[in-house]
């Protein structure tokens, strides 16, 4: 039997490579404006960053992590997600004593999961995330959801829908928690296992439980933004107030949550309302962190943040049938005809690409016919074209693909000639 490439991963082959590196570079140039710096973390970490950082009640922690021993007993996990590693390295290397604050971070890397594979869902999957660590101004939050929307917009997309809630702080949030046990206590019965268990330890997480969805408890569930305190609102407020000015729509849907205690304030997502989207419309997640810093061992700082993940933002592309563009063509194909002109050819590329253009040559002994096919696949701005009769006369033609024009230098000049041309 043949080996196979495991189950929810993927083979980026070329053709398919080009699109993940231009969706790269956008998100690398959007940070630049916005000015978030990289961060790389490794891409495993010590399982208890995951434990503390998103939670043992979350799916993540309980199903979904490839943990492992290694050689030395230490407890791996490789990484699912890229918050908690990005708050265990702020804490370690204290950027808390950084000159510049807020610390505004990018990460762009695989993540690693141990779901059911389907569309829209991998083993190991590419997530873009941002984290804005150091401030608890509502206009970074404002922010980070237009970095994130810009994105999207950048790539073309127009389906798209923006939603966002506020879970309030800790104050709102604890009053709320009590009125949802009062609300789901005296039925839990009739609840999953899981959310049985979620009443006391985490309640919140009951109304994002997918098996119980329709429960009719659900629907009249005490709703979060009654339960916000005067501080929690104007905070909220505020951010919806950058929003608007800043021209970006949006929804409030109070039954959006994230499960977690140190989770505050602003939660969002946003969604692809794309026709051709499969079942799973979520591109991106994110919101505030005000306590997950505490969590993990570091000093009280404010933090906000999102991740989407590559895979879903190619999906929606392709639900949108939105092809991006860029210049993929190549400076020049040297075609050359006959022995000598071929040996000639490669110290031509070779000169070519020192000098920083990308150039391309036959190595099939293929006819002049296939060459100039090969020129056109690759989309060559130039065409050199080198036979026996030029060498003889130590001449080359070079023809300028768009123009038709076609002009034929001395061999000693090509590159200098080359250069010239460009300007
Ligand atoms: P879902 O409800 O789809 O499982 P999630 O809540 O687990 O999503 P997050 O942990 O918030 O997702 O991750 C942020 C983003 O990463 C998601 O919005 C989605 O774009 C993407 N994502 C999450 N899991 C996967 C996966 N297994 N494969 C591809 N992309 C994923
Ligand atoms: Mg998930």
């Amino acid at each position: 039997m043949s080996i196979q490439i495991p189950r929810g991963t993927q083979d980026i082959l070329p053709g398919q490579s080009e699109l993940w590196q231009f969706i790269e570079s956008q998100a690398r140039d959007l940070c630049r404006r916005y000015q978030y710096k990289e961060i790389r973390t490794p891409i495993f970490e010590h399982t208890e960053v995951f434990l503390r950082g998103v939670g043992d009640t979350t799916d993540i922690v309980q199903k979904e992590m490839y943990s492992f021993q290694d050689r030395g007993g230490r407890d791996i996990t490789l990484r699912p997600e890229g918050t908690a590693p990005v708050v265990r390295s702020f804490i370690e290397n204290k950027m808390f004593g950084w000159a510049t604050q807020p610390v505004k971070l990018f990460y762009f890397g695989p993540m690693f999961r141990y779901e059911r594979p389907q569309a829209g869902r991998f083993r190991q999957f590419v997530q873009f995330g941002v984290e804005a660590i150091g401030s608890a101004d509502p206009a970074i939050d404002a922010e980070v959801l237009a970095l994130a929307m810009g994105m999207y917009k950048g790539m073309g997309l127009k389906s798209l829908k923006l939603v966002i809630n506020s879970l309030g702080d800790k104050e709102s949030r604890t009053m709320h928690r009590e009125a949802l046990i009062n609300h789901f206590k005296p039925r839990i019965g009739e609840f999953c296992s899981d959310c049985q268990s979620r009443l006391e330890k985490n309640p919140l997480r009951i109304l994002d439980c997918k098996k119980d969805r329709d429960h009719e408890l659900m629907a009249s569930a005490p709703s979060i933004l009654e339960y916000l305190n005067e501080d929690s609102k104007a905070y909220f407020t505020k951010v919806q107030e950058y929003l608007k000015a800043l021209e970006i729509e949006f929804e409030v849907d109070p039954t959006l949550v994230r499960g977690l205690d140190y989770y505050n304030h602003t939660a969002f997502e946003i969604m692809s309302t794309s026709e051709g989207f499969g079942a799973i419309t979520t591109l991106c997640g994110g919101g505030r962190y005000n306590g997950l810093m505490e969590e993990l061992g570091g000093p009280v700082t404010p933090g906000i943040g999102f991740a989407m993940s590559i895979e879903r933002l190619i999906a929606a592309l392709d639900a949108e049938q939105v092809r991006p563009v860029w210049d993929d063509s190549i400076d020049c194909y040297v075609v050359s005809l006959g022995e000598s002109a071929k040996d000639y050819s490669v110290k031509l590329v070779y000169e070519l690409r020192r000098r920083g253009f990308s150039a391309e040559k036959d190595y099939n002994d293929r006819k002049a016919k296939a060459q100039f096919k090969a020129a056109d696949r690759l989309n060559a701005r130039y065409v050199a074209v080198l036979g026996d009769d030029e060498l003889a006369k130590e001449v080359i033609n070079v023809k300028n693909m768009e123009t038709g024009e076609q002009i034929e230098v001395g061999l000693d000049q090509f590159i200098e000639k080359f250069m010239e041309l460009q300007r």
